[in-house]
């Protein structure tokens, strides 16, 4: 299954220890959980492989974003219970544990968790932090949380959501994100709630250049003051903004078949993630939403071995610049330098040497 399929190749770099700092919690969520979902709550789903296209992208969906975004809709049914909400975080650090990723940092939207049943948002907080702390370490995957607000919902609600970010800082939470209709809704409205928390403290993901054009990674950089941007490939349309970025070494968190699927570009081969590298663009390599693309960063890694033919040597410097992009201080960081550079060496020995 999956959305590349797997074999003794994809294998080897799903055993790849990897960083992942770009992955949404509600675009994680396992099948079977679902089901398990609708059978206890009484949801009526139908039959496969119905249910399967309502919630991932199958190879004849068209590849577009109503078409991706249509999936989020039909998951929101699913957050039945507080139950259901830590179940589904737990799930998610776990994969990423079966991922052989080292170092996560997670992203959640409270409001879409909360929103069909009515869930306070400060409990929504508690549930996601406290079962990603436990899962954290019982799959021994360390993980930070960032928290989301969508540009096309209301700014009194991303205030909300932000002043619990900040109530949470103690417990996990690292940063903050922008994410949402980029085509119709500026950042601008969000710009003096976004710099509150980052004199707090927090950093700043900026989802820009998605959906939309180069201006809006203009825009996140340098009005926004972001600390990351989120995909940013159609920077690519303008040489004056490419030129900015590389001068600021502003990471990007690219996540190259979540892209293709959604029609940001119109071939995987036509991604532009290897000009973008050419470039001088600090890169990151992502998976945005594993379940709903049907892939894993192994999968990711993988597709950028054969079909963008990268050596091998190549995924370990794209993991040290996921650190050196990582919401982390800098003793964090080069304790996980340290601990990456470990877990490497053997899987070195055991997987290619071996
Ligand atoms: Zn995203």
């Amino acid at each position: 299954m999956g959305w590349y399929g797997s074999n003794k190749e994809s294998k080897i770099f799903q055993t790849m220890p990897k960083i992942e700092l770009h992955r949404h919690l509600e675009g994680s969520l396992r099948m079977d959980t679902l089901l398990d979902v609708a059978r206890n709550h009484g949801l009526t789903i139908p039959v496969e492989p119905t249910f399967r296209k309502m919630v991932q992208v199958q190879s004849n969906d068209p590849l577009t974003f109503e078409n991706f975004l249509s999936k989020f809709q039909t998951l929101r049914l699913f957050y039945k219970s507080p139950d259901v909400i830590r179940k589904v975080a737990r799930d998610a650090i776990q994969d990423a544990a079966l991922d052989h990723i080292q170092y996560l940092e997670l992203r959640f939207t409270p409001v879409a968790l909360s929103r069909v049943e009515g869930f306070d948002l400060r409990s929504v907080m508690e549930w996601v932090t406290e079962s990603v702390a436990l899962a954290s370490q019982e799959f021994n995957v360390k993980t930070n949380l960032i928290v989301s607000v969508n540009r096309h919902e209301p700014i009194e609600l991303a205030e909300q959501v932000l002043s619990l970010a900040l109530d949470f800082r103690t417990r996990g939470i690292v940063g903050v994100d922008l994410a949402g209709n980029e085509v119709q809704f500026s950042a601008l409205p969000f710009w003096s709630l976004f710099h509150n928390v980052q004199k707090e403290g927090l950093k700043i993901s900026i989802h820009a250049g998605e959906w939309s054009g180069s201006e809006n990674v203009r825009q996140a950089i340098e009005e926004m003051d972001a600390d990351r941007i989120g995909h940013g490939v159609r920077v690519m349309e303008d040489e004056s903004v490419v030129r900015l970025a590389v001068k600021r070494q502003i990471p990007f968190e690219v996540c190259v078949t979540s892209n293709y699927q959604s029609g940001v570009v119109s071939s995987l081969r036509g991604h532009p993630i290897l000009r973008m590298i050419d470039s001088g663009l600090f890169v990151t390599i992502n998976t945005d939403d594993p379940s709903i693309s049907q892939i894993t960063l192994g999968d990711e890694f993988h597709l950028l071995y054969n079909e963008f033919q990268q050596p091998l040597e190549r995924f370990y410097k794209l993991s040290m610049a996921s650190i050196n992009a990582a919401f982390l201080n800098e003793d964090e960081k080069s304790n996980l330098r340290e601990h990456f550079r470990l877990a490497y060496q053997e899987w070195n020995k055991t997987v290619i040497n071996g």
